[in-house]
């Protein structure tokens, strides 16, 4: 008779609840543990910046599962517990109440939290973040009250708090350090589309100035900027990017640089360990470098292939990175991951709303988005999975089906 198995899982969002269905659709039997801080059962983040934060969706579209998903699986799910300490060598781990529990594998899926701004009034109330269902609640709450609302920093959950809370007819004044929103990641061309909607819909744009203190009693009255300016408002939300929860991996002794390190298995440096979604910095095999990514989509298909890891099942996880954004009526899919690029190509104009851009450095594609037009992702990709050569003009040929641009290429047709 063999003993039976544990696996736990540290980290019940979106993650950690897939590799725990995951560890079960493939036959595992033994014991599964998700063990979650939050006091909701796995929830997916998207909606709590979009239709969730508007009061147009309700509480029951967010979750992963429904309620009786984890009984019905033998999921033993702990939420509202910590786990606070992790002992490799003995394969322990220790949650909030004292309880230890041995474990066979071990997966981590800790997320991302939002960076913290450390500035006079920084703790005034109305100050807020944005990365659980719980600050959406109040964030909506809120915004039903109206009035002046001021975004620091023009990232994607900053736009998408931007554009929502403009949507529910507050006034929105979006401060920026950067020249346009999304600057690092889309470039100023794309960072200026975006610049432009926002403006289209009323929200006031300060870019390339910072945020100095906010001021007030109690609460947040106003917020003074770093060229001078004074913004009355009567609530702040801070969108300045995450970090990586990596306290228990990093007491623990495992490596860490930018996320939990892991190879392409997923697999850290501890036996029997391993990590997935927004806190795993994951070799990738096609990129041939570690890359951490901080989407939806990456959490939902890396939790299942950490479970495959941890059934000893060997395919390394290669999937392109890929993410979305709604703000207003433009919805938008992104593939790809580019740190520096020659230019960028447009299929279609930015201008008329629905158009697709590529990052390109020589003649290869690296990076593309589709805005408003849809079912063009798989080609997207693979046009970068390809690297193929591809001449810039039928790339911009919406005649020529994305498609076939990488065929023609391939076939070496001119
Ligand atoms: C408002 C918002 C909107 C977003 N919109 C988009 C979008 O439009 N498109 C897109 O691609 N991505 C979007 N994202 C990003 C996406 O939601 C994340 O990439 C995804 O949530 C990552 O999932 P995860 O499971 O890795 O981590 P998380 O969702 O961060 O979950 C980790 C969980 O682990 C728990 N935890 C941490 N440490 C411990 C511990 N020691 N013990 C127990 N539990 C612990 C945390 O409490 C948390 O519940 C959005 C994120 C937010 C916040």
């Amino acid at each position: 008779m063999t003993l039976e198995q544990t696996h736990l899982i540290v980290g019940a969002g979106l993650a950690g609840a897939k590799a725990a269905e995951t560890l079960r659709a493939e036959g595992f039997d033994g014991r599964i543990v998700l063990i979650g801080a939050e006091h909701e059962r796995p929830y997916e983040r998207p909606p709590l910046s979009k239709d969730y934060l508007r009061g147009e969706a309700g509480r029951e579209k967010v979750y992963v599962h429904d309620e009786d998903f984890y009984t019905a699986n033998a999921i033993d799910l702990r939420l509202g517990r910590t786990a606070t300490r992790l002992d490799t060598s003995n394969r322990e781990l220790e949650l909030d109440d004292g309880e230890r529990l041995r474990y066979d594998r071990l997966l981590l899926t800790t997320g991302a939290e939002p960076r913290r701004l450390q500035i006079p009034g920084s703790e005034l109330e109305g100050v807020l973040y944005l990365r659980s269902v719980g600050e959406s609640d109040v964030l909506r709450e809120r915004l039903d009250h109206g009035g002046a609302v001021v975004v620091v920093g023009a990232g994607w959950i900053g736009a998408e708090v931007a554009a929502s809370a403009r949507q529910r007819g507050l006034e929105v004044t979006v401060v920026e350090p950067a020249s346009v929103p999304l600057e690092r990641v889309l470039g100023r061309e794309v960072g200026a589309f975006y610049r432009d909607i926002h403006t289209d819909h009323g929200v006031k744009m300060l870019l390339g100035t910072g945020v100095e203190a906010f001021e007030g009693e109690t609460a947040v009255e106003s917020v003074r900027t770093s060229d001078g300016r004074e913004l009355d408002c009567d609530l702040v939300v801070v969108g300045v990017g995450v970090q990586p929860r990596l306290q228990l991996a990093a007491q623990a002794g495992l490596a860490v640089d930018n996320g939990i390190l892991v190879d392409e298995r997923l697999q850290t440096n501890a036996p029997g360990v391993f990590a997935a979604g927004d806190v795993a910095n994951a070799r990738h095999p096609f990129y041939g470098e570690r890359i951490r990514v901080e989407h939806w989509a990456n959490a939902l298909n890396q939790g299942p292939a950490a479970a495959r890891s941890m059934l000893g099942q060997s395919a390394a996880y290669e999937r392109l990175p890929y993410f979305f954004s709604d703000q207003y009526d433009v919805g938008m899919e992104y593939s790809g991951f580019v740190r520096s690029w020659d230019r960028v190509v447009f299929r279609g104009d930015p201008a008329g709303r629905e158009f697709i851009a590529l990052w390109l450095a020589r003649d290869r594609v690296l990076a593309g988005m589709n805005v408003n037009v849809w079912d063009v992702n798989d080609d997207v990709q693979a046009l970068i999975r390809e690297r193929v050569a591809v001449d810039d003009r039928r790339l911009a040929d919406p005649d020529i089906p994305l498609g076939e641009v990488a065929q023609l290429e391939k076939g070496g047709v001119a």
